[in-house]
């Protein structure tokens, strides 16, 4: 265990508070707990040894395997994209689809619309399984 604001070793007898600087074991953001080498500040994992830096971020990535079946099965109702947060795309399609639908109930030629978006979800789907797509709509990775 290190300190999360020194990088200095924490004590085996006295963990909880850092002899150094004073600082709270896991306060601080400036070097990894586990390994000591500084890490930048927002980082979610440790780039030296692949520790976990931010619980918080860690639990609220979104599952990539999930957001590619939603894709592949239920792509044209753009719910893939509502789970990440790309509102806009997600829209685009949900909208596309349901007016697409009764558009051609009423006689119009537009059934090819949700078998478009349908195609488009699934398109976005497989870049997701693929790992082609690694973020949310909020730049955030996603859980592998
Ligand atoms: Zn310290
Ligand atoms: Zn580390």
């Amino acid at each position: 265990m290190y300190c999360r604001n020194c990088g200095d070793q924490l004590a085996e007898n006295k963990p909880e508070v850092c002899a150094k600087c004073g600082t709270k074991r896991g306060m601080g953001t400036g070097f990894c707990p586990n390994c000591g080498i500084p890490v930048t500040k927002g980082n979610v994992y440790c780039g030296s040894c692949g520790a976990v830096l931010n619980t918080a971020a860690v639990n609220k990535q979104k599952s990539r395997m999930a957001a590619g079946f939603m894709g592949i099965f239920f792509g044209c109702f753009g719910i893939h994209n509502f789970y990440l947060g790309y509102k806009g795309k997600a829209i685009v399609q949900l909208l596309a689809t349901v007016l697409g639908i009764l558009l051609s109930c009423k006689g119009f030629m537009t059934f090819w619309v949700p078998m478009a978006m349908g195609i488009w979800g699934i398109a976005e789907g497989i870049l997701l399984l693929g790992g082609r797509t690694r973020v949310d709509g909020e730049g955030n990775l996603l859980r592998e």
